[in-house]
């Protein structure tokens, strides 16, 4: 008997389930057509949403910052990994932001299993929407505090529970800006209203509508005109920004704290100086680019209405991101393995990504599509569709 044997056991179990996850190799970089495992596909899975990892600024600004700073940070940022880099791409990012300040981390999970358990402890009272982020649902069990879970983008349920948990130090409220795997819009207006009636602190999330939303891409924030308010800013530079880190704006005491207390931020070395330097250039490509937006909203609504037309059930999304729910795991995977044999990769999304019996095909669109790449990927999703009934 080996020791070990529990781990093939644990993988045929998923497996069985049609739940196991495979790694695929991409060997291009990531735009409209990607080489997926050798073979050319139209990519439909990236976050790359403005085309910005592959913009020629960027990846110029990103090679002078190597030449300059080297390959690494060389330690943590308090020690001696706070290159100059990090000061310009905050400063930027709170005025992006609108907000006094702005803090780095390594990646949007570390903020959020980081920065949740700096605003709460075992004390306070955490209201998280159904559908947020699984970085979002780690940081409330690192922080100790009482969860509770508020159905999705359901203010009329979050009034309830906050009008029953008065006894609480301090009430946190968090959601996703846009819903990473649903593609819609949280209600801020209401939510904001309703953490300002009850005192409740509130962190959004806008790894999604970051770059995307609202005036200049600063994010759903200022989607809804809420930029003068207090509400903290969470996001990624991962996603739009086509680089790597996580976020926090807000005001100088929150950073401040977060500085001293976020143990993601404290014992972990900084990014690369390239990676600091491409955020900082896409940051001011964001900004100064309306029609990536126009773009990328227009390739959105095309698809959309294409597959609507073709049969296909999406959820009712207003951004970049288009859900296909098929329901079973297995029925996921099967389309999206049909869908790739078409030339079209749409990667499929199971639990526990998403609840039990939504599993969908989660499709993305990018500024950088061509028009002739989303025909394509319409014409495979045609040739697929009868396979699927
Ligand atoms: C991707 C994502 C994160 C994590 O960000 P990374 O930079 O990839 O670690 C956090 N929240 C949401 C909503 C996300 O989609």
């Amino acid at each position: 008997m080996d020791s070990h044997d529990w781990l093939d056991t644990e993988c045929a179990a998923l497996e069985q389930a049609g739940l196991r996850r495979h790694l695929r190799t991409v060997m291009s970089a990531p735009t409209g057509t990607i080489n997926l495992d050798g073979r050319d596909v139209v990519l439909l899975g990236s976050n790359n949403y403005l085309g910005l990892s592959t913009h020629p600024q960027v990846i110029a600004t990103a090679v002078e910052a190597t030449r300059t700073f080297g390959t690494g940070a060389s330690g943590s940022r308090l020690i001696s990994g706070n290159s100059e880099l990090y000061t310009t791409l905050e400063t930027n990012l709170a005025k992006t932001k609108h907000t006094e300040a702005a803090l780095v981390f390594s990646s949007g999970y570390a903020a959020n299993t980081s920065v949740i358990p700096v605003l709460t402890g075992e004390d306070d009272l955490i209201l998280s929407d159904a559908l947020n982020h699984a970085s979002i649902i780690d940081g409330c069990r690192l922080s100790r505090a009482t969860k509770k879970v508020y159905r999705h983008c359901d203010v009329e349920h979050l009034k309830i529970l906050l009008s029953e948990s008065t006894a609480f130090r301090r009430r946190l409220i968090v959601t996703d800006g846009v819903f990473s795997m649903d593609g819609d819009i949280a209600p801020l207006r209401d939510i904001y209203e309703v953490a300002t009636h009850y005192n409740a602190m509130l962190l959004v999330d806008d790894a999604h509508g970051f770059g995307v939303l609202g005036k200049d891409g600063s994010g759903t924030v200022a989607h809804f005109g809420l930029e003068g308010t207090d509400i903290i800013r969470m996001g990624t530079l991962s996603k739009a920004v086509g680089a790597l880190g996580g976020y926090i704006a807000g005001s100088r005491a929150l950073i401040e704290l977060i500085i001293n207390k976020a143990r993601g931020f404290i014992f972990t070395t900084g990014l690369p100086p390239a990676t600091l330097a491409a955020a900082n250039a896409a940051l001011n490509v964001i900004r100064s680019s309306p029609e990536l937006r126009q773009r990328l909203s227009s390739h959105a609504r095309c698809l959309k209405t294409a597959l609507t037309n073709l049969g296909y059930t999406l959820l009712p999304s207003k951004t970049q991101i288009l859900p296909v729910v098929l329901g079973h795991p297995q029925q996921a995977t099967s389309v999206a393995d049909a869908l790739l044999a078409e030339g079209v990769f749409a990667p499929a999304i199971r639990p526990p990504a998403v609840p039990p019996d939504t599993s969908r095909l989660r499709l993305t669109v990018m500024a950088t599509h061509t028009e002739a790449e989303i025909q394509q990927a319409i014409a495979g999703f045609a040739t697929v569709f009868p396979k699927t009934r």
